[in-house]
């Protein structure tokens, strides 16, 4: 299960380049494929961007190369098209309307259907991603004589979309109506605006939060100041805030869709502990996301919480390995089993989700290895059972080992003495929002909206449309 992507955006600020430059750092847990970013004075857009971490991408040469007061950046984790140089993000063109930066957070699940329609009638596109689809859009002559042709663009993409769109002399920030992904707006003491997918990049740079840019809303800012226009129509008051963001995506320290991430992770250990406790002498997390949850769960049910492993920070990304051996083998490389702290014990085992199942059954092996007496696994998540098609890179359907296991035969799967996943209304009573606003589709099935003819994530290098399988 991968991450999807971070927005980061400032108008307004000598260091516009530098502080996007932190702020795509503060959002890198978001997407480790690629990053970029766009600058202007208020002339030429300028670009510079890479395959790779941003600090990997960014060295002082390549800082220096860009200037400008206004800038967008992008931190990418594909879920649409694969991982080259033309898919980097912010994409830069020319169009009748000048120069266009664009950066995209989340899935168009209607982009390929779009896609082919323009390339009947011959155009060309340079990337294979989802997001390129969105100029084609916006430089059509007919919705460049609308007033507010940015409208007419959105009212055709159907999906899960955070924009950030930079113009040389403003920049556009856009949530999709039903407002799946974060994005957060904020300002700097100078009086720059500062907007990004989670606030922790506004720590970062020592910027102010604000408040949320709405489901439906466009927010421009220039140097005439900040203006929010709506669209997409009245949502009879549903949204589909991803509540996988509170799981696991998003960081501890950000506040996402108005609330603290940490907070509300400790509460669903809390609410997991309530609803299924156990007899045991240390509650310990699977290393990192499932910490908040364990911390909340030892302290509803009074158990001493500690450490069963140590993480390795340089020893890369688990699930971007191709194979499985090679994934048991990333997980030995980052997390290490603290042997006398977990043997002789009876463990409670806190873990944020189990999606194939195999790298938690790695985790639980090595603590079994090491002595653990018994080991009861408790999931701060219900069992997902269905795919993603919002901007989250699951695996397939039969892959999900909830789909094809019942509890009890996952637990004999993962070799652990009892499992239980916190409920489907427990894990909403801990978020702030009525359940309405919320998207819980890759647990219940019920999407957010229909996905009739759901796109392989690498359908547009196939030049055709491809069904999940
Ligand atoms: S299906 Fe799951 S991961 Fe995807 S947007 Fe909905 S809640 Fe988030």
């Amino acid at each position: 299960m991968q991450h999807n992507c971070a927005l980061f955006g400032i108008f307004g600020h000598d260091d516009a380049v530098s502080l996007s430059h932190l702020g795509l750092y503060a959002l890198q847990h978001r997407g480790q494929e690629s990053a970029g970013i766009v600058s202007t004075s208020g002339e030429r857009l300028e670009r510079q961007v890479g395959l790779g971490l941003v600090n990997q991408v960014f060295n002082k040469r390549k800082l220096a190369a860009i200037r400008g007061t206004r800038a967008i950046g992008h931190c990418r984790y594909s879920t649409s098209g694969s991982c080259t140089d033309a898919n980097a993000q912010p994409l830069l063109f020319s169009f009748a309307g000048g120069q266009v930066a664009l950066a995209h957070n989340g899935n168009l699940i209607n982009a390929s259907l779009l896609r082919r329609k323009y390339e009947e009638v011959g155009h060309i596109f340079q990337s294979t991603s989802d997001t390129e689809v969105i100029i084609h859009l916006l430089a059509k002559p007919a919705h460049q004589q609308k007033k507010f042709p940015l409208n007419h663009v959105l009212n055709h993409l159907q999906g899960a979309y955070c924009l950030l769109l930079l113009f040389s002399d403003r920049m556009i920030a856009v949530r999709d109506p039903l407002g799946f992904r974060p994005l957060c707006l904020g300002h700097m003491d100078n009086g720059a605006v500062v907007v990004a997918s989670e606030t922790k990049a506004f720590d970062m740079i020592g910027a102010t939060y604000d408040r949320d840019v709405e489901p439906g809303e466009i927010v421009t800012i220039s140097d005439a100041g900040v203006e929010s226009r709506r669209f997409g129509g009245d949502m009879g008051g549903r949204g589909a805030a991803c509540i996988f963001e509170q799981i696991y995506f998003a960081d501890p320290s950000s506040l996402v869709f108005g609330e603290n991430v940490h907070l509300v992770r400790a509460k669903m250990g809390q609410q997991l502990a309530i609803e299924s406790p156990a007899e045991g002498d240390l509650v310990v997390p699977i290393p990192t996301c499932a910490t908040c949850a364990a911390t909340g769960y030892a302290k509803q049910i009074g158990i001493p919480y500690g450490r069963a492993f140590t993480t390795s920070h340089y020893a890369g990304r688990s699930f971007i390995m191709p194979t499985q051996s090679d994934r048991d083998i990333a997980v030995r490389m980052k997390l290490n089993v603290i042997k006398e702290a977990v043997k002789g014990q009876r463990l409670i085992v806190v873990e944020d989700s189990v999606v194939r199942g195999t790298t938690t059954r790695a985790k639980i092996g090595a603590l079994r290895k090491a002595g653990a007496k018994e080991i009861h696994l408790r999931v701060a998540s219900p069992p997902i059972r269905h795919p993603c098609y919002f901007g989250i890179d699951f695996p397939t359907q039969n892959e999900l080992i909830a789909n094809t296991r019942t509890v009890d035969e996952i637990r004999d799967f993962l070799e652990v003495d009892s499992l239980q996943y916190i409920s489907h209304e427990g894990m909403l009573s801990c978020v702030q929002m009525p359940p309405e606003k919320y998207c819980t589709a890759c647990f219940s099935g019920n999407y957010p909206m229909s996905v009739d003819e759901p796109v392989e994530k690498f359908a547009m290098e196939h030049g055709q449309m491809q069904m999940f399988t």
